[in-house]
């Protein structure tokens, strides 16, 4: 995740527009779309009820997943640490009863390594798919004075990952009816500002190489990037909005429903370039993003792309709302639900 991903927000904008300008549009935006009343408006009849029978969601479980990736070290491709962590997690998976194919190549110059673990039925239509990164940056370049120095990642890249986990440990315990695929996208977070398509090398390489299931197969998809930090927001990001409306309003309302309005407020946030964002574009896949977002539109949690983003900055409050959406989502849905009405 760079400020690279904000390249589509920019691109609504002429060349030259000051940063500042930027910002106070974009937070006018926020002010002026927060009475839209499309943004309230129930998909379901209010007869409808979660799935009783879901599993249980563990924040500690998610935290202690966190810790286990931290203690490999930076997980950035080409290292003994990122290696040792992918090997760490294959294993994990194939625990929880995951067929896992590890998708290895070379893209853009750069090793790749996605780990796919699919659960349920083997078929290559209605599958759903949840996601999040597993690398982490390589240049803490937020602040100046450490850009020469790894980012942990506690929040951008191990968050995603451990709650992708824990939902593997629950659906070793309780499985769906439906296909899921879990994919773990390496190479996401090397990219450099104003270098074209530099973010996201994982996800962009499934596009274009054999794996298990094709792009074809995916009815939907769920990622998740940045998830357990603190007071965190995740808004309706534009491009979710834009390929996958039908699904962030079930989303924002089964959280409404669980009492996380807190956490996702039905409220538009700006585009932004990320994993997502190819999946849908060249994929087809509705896809949705759930990232966290200040609501000023000022950027995405204090610490991101410093040497902060550490423990310290994660909240099993908020790993325990996104983990209570996605269970109570995946149990009280099927791919079938989640076609545009
Ligand atoms: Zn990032």
């Amino acid at each position: 995740m760079g400020v690279g991903r904000m390249k589509g927000w920019r691109d609504r904008f002429p060349c030259g527009v000051s940063r500042i300008w930027l910002y106070l549009v974009g937070w006018l935006w926020v002010a002026g779309c927060t009475s839209e009343p499309s943004a309230r408006e129930s998909a379901l009849p209010p007869s409808w009820r979660l799935a009783q029978d879901r599993p249980s969601f563990s924040a500690d479980s998610a935290y202690a997943f966190i810790e286990a990736q931290l203690r490999f070290g930076p997980r950035i491709p080409g290292t003994a640490a990122h290696q040792a962590c992918g090997d760490w997690l294959v294993a994990q998976l194939r625990r929880y009863g995951a067929r896992v194919y590890e998708q290895k190549g070379t893209y853009k110059g750069t090793p790749v390594r996605n780990i796919i673990a699919s659960f349920g039925p083997d078929t290559t239509r209605g599958r759903l798919l949840v996601s999040a990164h597993w690398d982490s940056r390589p240049w803490a370049d937020q602040d100046p004075a450490t850009a020469q120095q790894p980012v942990p990642g506690a929040n951008d890249g191990a968050s995603g990952v451990a709650v992708l986990l824990e939902l593997a440990r629950l659906l070793s315990q309780r499985p769906l009816p439906y296909p899921v695929d879990l994919i773990f996208w390496d190479a996401e977070d090397l990219g450099r500002e104003g270098v074209e398509n530099s973010f996201c090398l994982g996800s962009q390489y499934w596009l274009s190489a054999p794996a298990p299931y094709p792009p074809q197969a995916y009815e939907a998809g769920i990622h998740l990037d940045m998830v357990g930090g603190r007071q965190a927001t995740f808004l309706q990001e534009g491009y979710s909005r834009q390929y996958a409306p039908h699904i962030v309003q079930l989303l924002w309302e089964v959280a409404q429903r669980l009492g996380y309005e807190r956490f996702f407020p039905p409220l538009p946030g700006e585009p932004i370039i990320d994993d997502p964002y190819y999946l849908a574009t060249q994929g087809k896949i509705p896809m949705v993003n759930i990232i966290q977002r200040d609501p000023t539109g000022r950027g995405f949690f204090p610490e991101w792309h410093t040497v902060r983003d550490t423990l310290e900055v994660i909240d099993r409050s908020t790993l325990q709302a996104v983990g209570d959406v996605l269970v109570a989502f995946l149990y009280s849905f099927s791919p079938r639900h989640l076609r545009p009405q």
